[in-house]
């Protein structure tokens, strides 16, 4: 990978580290995954050799977890975000599964840290941390919205010194198996994002059932989002996340959203050293123009790599600094995916018929890649977030 930036030389033994495990460990099992929509039965041995021991969204609060000494972690550019999307990007190039199967893919725990008071966020997100909790997931899409939250039906209402909660939730991850769930709920019909208000159900908590455990989709098929009914789920107020600011609900997705563009970089540079490998190893008779023009091809796409991650690792950098805000992960995501979808594309048609064939990984890919344009947020909505941005600067400055 061409990086625009110095890393030092134990994050590159790192990364090497990183590459090869995905590559000997995690990719050979990637046909078992997606056949059987599940982890391989030997996941433990899998991760048993993994050179870190947390998920990489995970890094800046748990670190890379294979090492506490702080001097090795400033080396390793912090053990923050920065190496995480560096890292993320290299497991995805073995395989999607193998970074998901690590502890750390809490996007519930996030939300805990990034809303709850001092209490919650000890309770519930260093409980994760502390192997009290494996799995925890966030409930914000319905039947019918995702991108506009606004519409959002799920409601609670205060009875007595309770707050009781009803609902549906739709495409949660994990949900079906997470120990605990953060669950957005409109707090006062008709009023839109200002009634919106996030909760901690548990697992256990009376009214939380599973309609359906997992979606039949083309992609990512390993990974398991369920539909998820509310009936009268009764909650104390320690339940309630304090923030009433949806700004500040969405800054969870700061955090994550230049992960999703990592995954798919990753994934994208894997699906094209993989076809042009065996392009140039299967003798096409191919003319030397047409060899030309492949090469030019080959080379613009990694270009088009390369420009991209390097938003994403801005994004990520200006995170560990703490001075990000949601248009660098608009920016980073919104630029990255049309380009990773556009090269995995291109990646299997440059395989001609094998491309589609399940001989090779490469029609995986292809659609493993798709889920990056809709969770977090669809491209449509990245440019929206961007030119609200930029349009609300320049009224600033007006
Ligand atoms: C693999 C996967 C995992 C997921 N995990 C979770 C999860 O853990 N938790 C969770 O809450 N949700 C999850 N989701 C749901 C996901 O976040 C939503 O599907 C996503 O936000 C899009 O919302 P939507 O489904 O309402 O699509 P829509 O908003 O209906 O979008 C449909 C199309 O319309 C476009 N569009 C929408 N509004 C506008 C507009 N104003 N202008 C122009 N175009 C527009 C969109 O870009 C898109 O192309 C997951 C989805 C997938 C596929």
């Amino acid at each position: 990978m061409a990086l625009a930036m110095d890393i030092s030389t134990e994050t590159r033994n790192l990364l090497a580290d990183v590459h090869e495990w995905a590559v000997t460990h995690v990719r050979p099992r990637a046909r078992e995954v997606d056949d059987n929509c599940a982890f391989p039965a030997d996941t433990d041995e899998v991760l048993a050799v993994c050179p870190v021991r947390h998920s990489p969204l995970d890094f800046r609060y748990s670190g890379p977890g294979h090492t506490d000494d702080p001097e090795v972690l400033r080396k390793l550019e912090g053990g923050g975000d920065l190496l995480g999307l560096l890292v993320m990007e290299e497991m995805a190039y073995g395989d999607g599964w193998g970074w998901q199967a690590l502890p750390g893919n809490n996007l519930g725990e996030r939300a805990v840290r990034l809303l709850g008071s001092p209490e919650q966020i000890d309770k519930w997100a260093d409980g994760t941390l502390r192997g009290e909790y494996k799995f925890t997931s966030i409930c914000m899409t319905e039947e019918h919205c995702g991108s506009d939250l606004s519409q959002i039906r799920t409601n609670v209402a205060r009875d007595g010194d309770q707050w009781v909660l009803n609902g549906q939730k739709r495409f949660i991850s994990l949900g079906a198996i997470s120990d605990y769930l953060v669950v957005f709920a409109q707090t006062d019909p008709g009023s839109g994002l200002a009634g919106i208000r996030a909760f901690i159900v548990d697992r256990n908590d009376p009214g939380l059932s599973v309609v359906k455990r997992a979606e039949d989709k083309m992609g990512t098929r390993w990974y398991p989002q369920a539909q998820l009914q509310f009936d009268n789920i009764r909650l104390d107020d320690d339940r309630r996340l304090p923030s009433d600011n949806f700004g500040e609900i969405m800054a969870i997705m700061n955090g994550t959203r230049p992960y999703c563009a990592a995954i798919g970089i990753g994934t994208a540079r894997g699906a094209l050293d993989y076809a042009w490998s065996w392009v140039k190893e299967h003798e096409k008779g191919y003319s030397s123009k047409r060899w030309d023009l492949l090469e030019d091809q080959v080379k613009e796409m990694r270009h088009g790599l390369d420009r991209v991650r390097n938003l994403v690792l801005r994004a990520g950098w200006r995170h560990d600094l703490g001075t990000a805000d949601g248009t660098f992960a608009h920016v980073a995501k919104g630029h990255a995916v049309p380009v990773i979808e556009a090269v995995t594309f291109r990646a299997m048609q440059m395989m001609g018929p094998a491309g589609s064939s399940k001989e090779h990984l490469v029609e995986k890919w292809h659609r493993d890649v798709k889920f990056l344009d809709i969770t977090e947020g669809t491209n449509q909505m990245h440019r929206i977030g961007v030119s609200r941005a930029y349009i609300g600067r320049m009224a600033s400055k007006a």
